[in-house]
């Protein structure tokens, strides 16, 4: 890990993998891991009706919402809307996705660290369009 900083205009902007998310979603890298550390940053920006896959993270993932209106749900439970300034805690191992409200864009910052098999998340389908347009939990 060497002492640096990375420019803003350094990154190249790409879009989410269509295996692992619905809809237009674009990245920016933030922070690759780099030894001893295993933390990934990742601005996230959902366009209208983005969202994740359904997926796990090994040691969990924090996410911080920068601008729009997002939805994010646990499995089994209420679909939430999420706003700028809040903080999602996603303990590991559990099953949920996150993504843009049908209609507004969404952008967070999304916080994991790799587990012992390297991965910072564990992918699985796609979430359903009745999953996805149940009436959010407000804050
Ligand atoms: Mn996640």
């Amino acid at each position: 890990m060497k002492p640096r900083i990375v420019r803003a205009g350094d990154g190249e902007t790409k879009q989410a993998p269509a295996e692992w998310f619905v809809g237009t979603v674009w990245q920016d890298q933030v922070f690759v891991p780099e030894d001893p550390s295993r933390l990934r940053v990742t601005r996230v920006t959902f366009t209208p009706g983005g969202r994740t896959n359904w997926h796990t993270h090994a040691v969990g993932q924090i996410l911080y919402v920068l601008s729009g209106a997002g939805r994010y749900q646990i499995e089994g439970e209420a679909v939430q809307e999420i706003l700028p300034g809040d903080t999602v805690v996603i303990p590991p191992d559990v099953r949920h996705w996150h993504g843009a409200a049908p209609d507004r864009m969404m952008c967070h910052l999304a916080l994991s660290e790799s587990g012992e098999s390297g991965a910072v998340a564990d992918w699985m389908e796609p979430v359903s369009d009745a999953d996805y347009t149940a009436p959010p939990q407000k804050p």
